[in-house]
Order: structure tokens, then sequence, then C-alpha cells
């Protein structure tokens, strides 16, 4: 019987939340044994190939890019989950939300006290994917079916709820799972 299948990639995120699904330790085996990666930085697959039963996503949207990638995530995960802080409320990246797009723009590449940018140009080669004028929780742009909280999650949150899903239950995480205290 084919395995079910997982995939997980980074938005605005740290891959701090990618470390501690690593640091499950030797329970890795045991994942590897009952799924399939598709996109993963784990095999280092750049694109989703398929559709997949569940998908992780970390961090939020802080660009074109994000916004891509995790639509595609929506229409390709049977279960979509955000983990982590930054995908469930911005998190860190989030921070310049505070402040105008155009003021961020003007701080980094012009008037900053480290910048030393003779040309005064701001960068804006079509390659590089435009900034959102914020930074978007992941539930704004596409319905999420369930958040890990905490930066990062452990990995024990994060192997509980993953072999819960993966036995076909809703993830019942006890408190001590859960809680930043
Ligand atoms: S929630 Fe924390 S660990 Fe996860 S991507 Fe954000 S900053 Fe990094």
């Amino acid at each position: 019987m084919a395995k079910p299948k997982v995939a997980t990639t980074s938005l605005a995120g740290c891959f701090g939340c990618h470390m501690s699904l690593l640091d499950i330790d030797e329970r890795i085996l045991d994942l590897v044994d009952k799924v399939d990666f598709d996109r993963s930085p784990i095999n280092d697959i750049k694109e989703i190939r398929g559709t997949v039963d569940i998908g992780l996503i970390e961090g939020g949207c802080a660009n074109e890019e994000n916004v891509r990638v995790l639509r595609e995530f929506r229409e390709r995960c049977r279960l979509l989950i955000s983990v982590g802080d930054c995908a469930i409320n911005g998190g860190v990246p989030a921070l310049r939300n505070l402040v105008p797009l155009g003021e961020c723009f003007e701080e980094a590449y012009l008037s900053g006290p480290s910048v030393d940018n003779p040309s005064r140009r701001i960068p804006d080669d079509p390659e590089i994917p435009r900034l959102l004028d914020r930074v978007r929780p992941c539930h704004e742009v596409v319905k999420i079916d369930y958040h890990l909280p905490g930066c990062p999650p452990s990995a024990d949150t994060l192997w509980a709820a993953l072999t819960a899903l993966l036995a076909g239950k809703s993830p019942e995480l006890p408190y001590e799972l859960v809680k930043y205290d």
C-alpha cells in the first residue's frame, strides 16, 4: 500500500521549526518508514510535485512568492498545518508591520546607519519577489486546518500531531505540549 505523503516548506521563517522537526531524533527513522516526503528541505525537493496528505507550513507571507507557494500547498495538501508562531501570527518578520513599507525601504537602502548606496537605487529586479505591504499569517491567505503554536513547537509536539494525523485522528495535544510559560 502506498505510504501517506508529507510536504513541508518555509515561507518567511527562520527554519527553526524545521530544525525542531529534525529534533525528533531517532523517531525520524519511524517517520520515513511511515511516509514519503514530497517538497521539503529534508530531501531538498524544491517544488511540490503531487497531491499530498499533510503539508507543514513554517513562516508567514512577507512577499508574493510566499503567497504563491502557500496557495500551491493549499491546492495540493489534503490537510494544511501552520507550524509555529511566524505561520500563525507573522512572528518576528511581522514587526515590520509597525512601519509603513516605504519607510522600511528608506531605512534599509537609503538612510540606515550602515547603508552605502551611492546610486540610491532601491532593488527592483523583477526576479526579486515583491514585498507585501505587511506580513500576513497563513490563515489570512488560505484556509488552514490545524495550528501548532510555539517558537518553535517542540519536537514532541510535532511528533504527537503528525502521528495522530497519520493515524486518521484529530491531534488532541496535552497542555504540556502547547504551553509556553
Ligand atoms: S516560529 Fe520561531 S522557530 Fe519557527 S520560523 Fe518563526 S522564528 Fe523560526
